[in-house]
């Protein structure tokens, strides 16, 4: 009976692995299908500039419409991707569905595309850029590629060399997630960054720790001297914002000020207002 009993736990086990396995087995299926099914989504959150409260941008994020796993957000698929080398075909879908998108929305602001450091790998990344802006009559100025530090931890010819091409063709590079990586000042010699992207971690606690106020007026600082632009990622209170404001930060994303919502909530100035945050939200003391 014993023998069997750890049998049984065994099978458990292998049960718990097997299961694993298969979930991440089945993702790169599905995902394999992704853009022939149609199955691909951009949402998008709007930036805003902290001075006026106007939008300055729109940050293009990606989803799944998985027909049983409903809305999947990138944490639970762009590890299969990257791993696989699907990134390529799915970013070059997304930059190429942000640009059409976009095109038709009133007004003049930023699009915001990231970018994984499979994909800057990626031979073909600035030509499918440079396709996309002249099917659409794009501004190549408005377009803001983000990429991560990940992207410059091994040094690659391809990588950057892509990063010379994009700036080429005049397309911006922001710095995301900045601050929580291992050696995040040493990247902002290795390349002119346009913007840097102030990770949500240090937005988090700015209402309760005087550290992350000071990180984040040092971090502003920092950019301004570099000549760089600063947009905080990840308002969701308040306090927050009112903060960022005073310590010098440019602009600011995050749920107070709109979650990522699908794109036709941005085509009109109407819509635009509809998809913010009603009563709660900071735009329409701007507008007082
Ligand atoms: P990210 O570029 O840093 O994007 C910001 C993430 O924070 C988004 O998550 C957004 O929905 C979320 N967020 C925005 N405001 C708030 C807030 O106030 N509170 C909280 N808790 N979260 C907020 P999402 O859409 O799940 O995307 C996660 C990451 O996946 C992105 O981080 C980006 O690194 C990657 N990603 C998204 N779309 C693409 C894409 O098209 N291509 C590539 N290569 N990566 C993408
Ligand atoms: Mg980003
Ligand atoms: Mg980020
Ligand atoms: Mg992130």
């Amino acid at each position: 009976a014993a023998k069997e009993k750890g049998r049984d736990t065994l099978a458990l086990y292998d049960q718990a692995l097997d299961r694993a396995a298969r979930e991440r087995r089945d993702i790169e299926a599905d995902l394999r299908e992704v853009i022939a099914r149609g199955q691909l989504g951009l949402h998008y959150q709007p930036v805003i500039n902290l001075d006026t409260g106007k939008i300055a941008g729109y940050e293009a994020l990606l989803r799944w419409y998985h027909p049983q796993r409903g809305i999947m957000t990138p944490s639970e698929f762009l590890y299969v991707a990257e791993e696989t080398g699907m990134i390529v075909p799915i970013g070059e879908w997304v930059i190429r569905q942000a640009l059409a998108e976009t095109a038709e929305w009133d007004g003049s602001f930023r699009i915001a595309i990231n970018l994984s450091p499979t994909q800057m790998r990626s031979p073909h990344l600035a030509e499918v850029v440079a396709q996309a802006i002249h099917a659409h009559g794009t501004d190549p100025e408005r377009v803001e590629f983000e990429i991560t530090e990940h992207v410059l931890l091994q040094e690659n010819g391809v990588c950057t060399g892509n990063l010379e091409k994009l700036r080429e063709l005049g397309t911006k590079i922001a710095l995301d997630d900045f601050g929580i990586g291992y050696s995040s000042l040493s990247y902002l010699r290795r390349f002119p960054f346009d913007r840097i992207k102030i990770d949500r971690a240090f937005v988090d606690g700015i209402d309760s720790s005087a550290d992350n106020q000071a990180i984040v007026a040092s971090i502003t600082r920092l950019a301004e001297a570099l000549g760089m632009a600063t947009t905080a990622e990840g308002i969701e209170t308040r306090a927050q914002l009112d903060l960022l404001r005073k310590l010098g930060c440019e602009e600011a994303q995050g749920y107070l000020i709109c979650e990522p919502v699908p794109g036709e909530h941005f085509e009109t100035p109407d819509a635009v207002t509809a998809a913010m945050r009603g009563e709660d939200s900071c735009l329409l003391d701007y507008r007082k």
